[in-house]
């Protein structure tokens, strides 16, 4: 079977950059699941659908194609109910970062019935992988999604240093308003998911004080081990 690696954090962890990192060099397969929720936060305003909607998002999620590579570069790709058959799949890969996106995705996936949705759609990606390993990142993957993973990580960093992360990533924001979006986030999602606090049996990997090359061993020595 395929080896699960399951990290969880907020943003600006370094947890997708770091993943990413230690994936490829443990030669395994990454899925990064927030994609999939941006994903959906994007297709249901390309319909004009409303956003807060479950029902919207549950009768999208039915009639959609939603894909994404395990290696190499990332490309995530929708196809929306109407254009299957016909129109093929849009590339979504530069436009679910946008920060309207951003903005927007909590309320699509506060809702539990689409969680359990995409969490089905996460597991039977990486049993379909044909791969030695999957790292698999996000929210709620130690507890939820892989509870059962040999290895469990929670990435964590302060705000201050998560927000600097981000602010590097978009250029012409400051670090003040990257930090005040990503409290606002972090509010809304930690309601659903408590992704400060590791579970029983997850290893805490607090990468304030590490550079990028360190947390990348950090992951990759808790696999090795
Ligand atoms: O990881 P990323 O910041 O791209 O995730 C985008 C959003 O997707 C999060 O803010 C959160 O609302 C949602 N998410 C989630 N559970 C996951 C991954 C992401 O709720 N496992």
């Amino acid at each position: 079977g395929t080896v699960l690696v399951a990290i969880d954090g907020p943003a600006g962890s370094g947890k997708s950059s770091v993943s990413r990192a230690a994936a490829d060099r443990l030669g395994f397969g990454i899925l990064d699941t927030g994609a999939a929720y941006r994903a959906l936060a994007w297709a249901l305003r390309e319909r004009g659908d409303d956003i807060d909607s479950e029902a919207a998002a549950l009768t999208l999620l039915d009639g959609w194609h939603y894909g994404i590579t395990l290696r190499g570069e990332q490309r995530v790709t929708v196809e929306l109910p109407e254009t299957v058959g016909i129109g093929g799949a849009t590339d979504v890969t530069a436009a679910i970062r946008a920060n309207e996106i951003s903005a927007l995705v909590s309320r699509v996936s506060k809702h539990p019935v689409v969680r359990d949705r995409l969490n089905a759609m996460f597991r039977a990606m990486v049993a379909e992988s044909g791969l030695p390993g999957v790292v698999i990142e996000g929210r709620d993957i130690t507890t939820v999604v892989a509870p059962d993973a040999p290895v469990r990580l929670l990435l964590t960093a302060s705000p201050e240093v998560r927000a600097q992360r981000r602010a590097g990533d978009l250029p012409g924001s400051s670090a003040e308003q990257v930090l005040a979006e990503l409290r606002a986030r972090d509010e809304k999602d930690a309601e659903v998911v408590d992704f400060f606090t590791p579970a029983p049996g997850v290893v805490l990997v607090d990468t304030s004080d590490l550079d990028f090359e360190q947390s990348v061993q950090a992951v990759v020595d808790a696999v090795r081990e």
